[in-house]
Formats: C-alpha cells, structure tokens, sequence
C-alpha cells in the first residue's frame, strides 16, 4: 500500500501529478486560488463556473503547463449538474479524483424582518445555490467515487456556519452553510463505503472582491473581530484544500477545517 511509506517523503505528499480535479465556482474568487493550487502540483483541473470560464482555464493550463478544461453549469440546476458531471466523467474513462464543491452567493439579506426579505427570494436564492447546488454536486460526484472505489470531496462550507455575522446579519447564509458542514459529515461516514473522503472547509472573512461593495464601516467592524487583524489572502485559504484533496489526509474525513485568523474562537 502506498500510503506506507517505507521511508518518509513529504515533498510527494502534496503532488496531484495524474490527478483530475473539478472545482465549482472557480472562474474566480477562492475557487480560482484553489485551483491554481493544484495546478501548481500537477493536477488537470476543470474549471466550473456559472459562465463557462474559458480565458481562465487557458491561462491556468499556460501558467502551470497542465491539462485546465472548462465547464458551464449553474449549480442549483439539478439536472445541469448530472449533465455536466456525466460529460467530465466520460472525458476522462470515468476518472474524477478530487470534487471541489466551492460555487457559492454571500447575499447580504440583513435582518429577515426587512421589507425587502418579505417575498423569501433572499432565503430560496441562498439555499438554491449554497446548500441545493452543493447537495445536487455530492450526489452525482458520489456515483463517481463509488465507481472507482476512491476518492475526496470538499465542500466550501464558511465560518458562518458556525458563527453569526454582526452587525449585518446572514440568516440565510449561515442556515445553509452550517448545514453544508453537517451534510459533509454525513457523506463522510456514507461515503467510507467506497473508499473517499468528505471534508468540509470554513473559510473565514477572505480578501477577493466579494465583499467590496460593503460600506468600510461594516468591513472594518468585521477586522476588528478578527484576531489576526486581517482578511484571509485566497492563497492562504486554498492551501487547506490542497491538504483535503492529497495523500497528506488519507485519514482524515468527517472534519471541518477552519481557516478564520481565529474569528470563532473568541
Ligand atoms: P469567494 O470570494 O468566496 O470566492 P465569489 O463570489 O468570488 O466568492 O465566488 C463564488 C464563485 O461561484 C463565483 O465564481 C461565482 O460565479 C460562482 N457561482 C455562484 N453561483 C453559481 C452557480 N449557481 N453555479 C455555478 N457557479 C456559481
């Protein structure tokens, strides 16, 4: 067995050489950073965005001289999503290494009293994309792994599953991504039939964009919480995903890997 290494080599643990990993939501953001990351070690990614993400799957595969494919598909859409895990599965003899359910909405839906939170959009649109789209991945994903008898999923779960965000408040947001991180324990302990993994990861507040339409006020109330005083850089949360989807975890499944500058423990 090659988990057992006879003598010890971490520089081989982290590589994704001959791997095939498919990342939601990577046109841009942290899914972007995560597969950057695993480009950089080898891995043929598929890029999976809302709009097929062509440029970046080009300048990916220049950047990293690796195989990046590219796929459109919105995630909540059920049948999209069995469509478009059929297609990758076939393009490479039914051979997904590493699942990456990433794509995501941070809708600020402020407090569910609102007027405008009134007609529910808020909360279906949140749970359409952040908890269904995720469900609709793992499912399809899962007759992948069962397949080959192997395999590691990563659900972007978020710090607001387990925390609640002030001043602004995300009652969607933190209903769905607390039980995305519940639905990765769950799988995680179904999945042990096959052979993979299911793991979640809670990024805490990260620096891509996402969040600069906020007024500064609410941006630095946040930094004030945070206990390293900062944002998250994408690349400081992509590495967590890189030790998920490797050969450095082969027995960890069932966590939730908080990456927060220590935002929930205090
Ligand atoms: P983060 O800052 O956490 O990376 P972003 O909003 O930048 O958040 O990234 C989320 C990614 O998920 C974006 O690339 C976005 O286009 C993608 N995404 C959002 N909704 C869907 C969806 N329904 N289907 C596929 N991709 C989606």
């Amino acid at each position: 067995n090659d988990i057992r290494a006879t003598k010890f080599d971490a520089s081989k643990l982290f590589r994704l050489d001959g791997q095939v990993a498919v990342i939601t939501g990577s046109g841009r953001g942290l899914g972007r950073a995560i597969a950057e990351c695993y480009a950089s070690v080898g891995a043929t990614i598929i890029l999976w965005d809302y709009e097929n993400p062509t440029e970046a799957a080009k300048e990916i595969s220049e950047k990293y001289g690796v195989k990046c494919l590219s796929v459109g598909c919105d995630v909540s859409n059920s049948k999209n999503v069995e469509e478009a895990i059929d297609k990758i599965s076939q393009q490479f003899n039914g051979k997904i290494d590493i699942f990456v359910a990433n794509a995501g909405v941070a809708w600020q839906s402020g407090s569910i009293l609102n007027s405008e939170n009134q007609d529910d959009k808020n909360w279906h649109r949140v749970m359409n994309v952040d908890l269904n789209g995720v469900y609709y991945c793992c499912k399809n994903i899962g007759k992948v792994f069962k397949a080959n008898n192997s395999g590691s999923l990563i659900i972007t779960a978020s710090m607001s599953g387990s925390i609640v965000n002030v001043p602004n408040y995300q009652a969607p947001y933190n209903a769905a991504k607390s039980a995305c991180i519940h639905l990765a324990k769950s799988l995680a302990v179904e999945f042990t039939e096959f052979n993979a993994r299911v793991n979640s990861i809670s990024p805490g507040y990260l620096d891509t964009g996402l969040s600069d339409f906020l007024p500064v006020e609410i941006r630095s109330r946040w930094w004030s919480l945070i206990p390293m005083g900062r944002e998250a850089f994408p690349e400081e949360i992509a590495s967590a995903y890189l030790y998920l989807a490797s050969n450095a975890s082969t027995y960890t499944t069932g966590t939730n890997l908080v990456v927060d500058g220590g935002y929930s423990v205090v």
